[in-house]
């Protein structure tokens, strides 16, 4: 480390790569409460998040899915080849909906490796605070309005294999509870 380094590191709060929690994890059924004021600790759990994000690698992440039941998610919807798009949202609301509905195949960071489609409002009206704590309203649509409705279900403890049937809900957390035990082993075997 330099001197400059050493300086930075004194006043710049490093981001941290937090672990994601996965099911059957209870603490990921559980509500998330409102943030009073969007504040320097705010902006640090939402650095954490998007770092977090970034290295799993996904497109969106709840706080919760690290284990901080707040109303906070982060999300990038830029393309490979686009430059990064970082999105943030304190306590976000929909305030309307589109009637129509559409089908994605959808994917969650604390349901690794287990993909499949629900059905969602195609458009909805947001109203959210951003990273400096400003709101904002818009409407999102396509991936977006998959994107937001998903992470915002995590914020009410729930997740997109809630929406499928019980048995391939069963058969998606033995999925995960497998891969999980399978890691572990390589790990204390090395
Ligand atoms: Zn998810």
């Amino acid at each position: 480390m330099t001197l400059d380094e050493s300086l930075a590191a004194t006043y710049i709060k490093p981001m941290t790569i937090r672990p994601i929690l996965t099911v059957p994890n209870p603490v990921l059924k559980q509500r998330s409460k409102p943030v009073a004021k969007v504040t320097d600790e705010t902006r640090a759990l939402m650095d954490d998040m998007l770092e977090t994000m970034y290295a799993a690698p996904g497109i969106g992440l709840a706080a919760i899915q690290i284990g901080e039941p707040l109303n906070v998610i982060v999300m990038d919807l830029s393309k490979d080849d686009e430059d990064p798009n970082p999105q943030y949202f304190v306590n976000p609301e929909i305030l309307e909906q589109a009637e129509e509905q559409k089908p994605y195949e959808e994917g969650c960071l604390s349901v690794p490796d287990v993909f499949d489609e629900v059905e969602r409002s195609a458009r909805v009206k947001l109203r959210y605070l951003d990273y400096h704590g400003k709101e904002v309203v818009e409407w999102a649509e396509g991936l977006y309005a998959v994107c937001i409705q998903h992470e915002m279900d995590h914020l009410n403890g729930v997740l997109f294999i809630d929406y499928l049937s019980r048995l391939k809900r069963k058969r998606a957390v033995k999925k995960v509870q497998k891969a999980e035990k399978f890691a572990e082993n390589i790990k204390d075997a090395s």
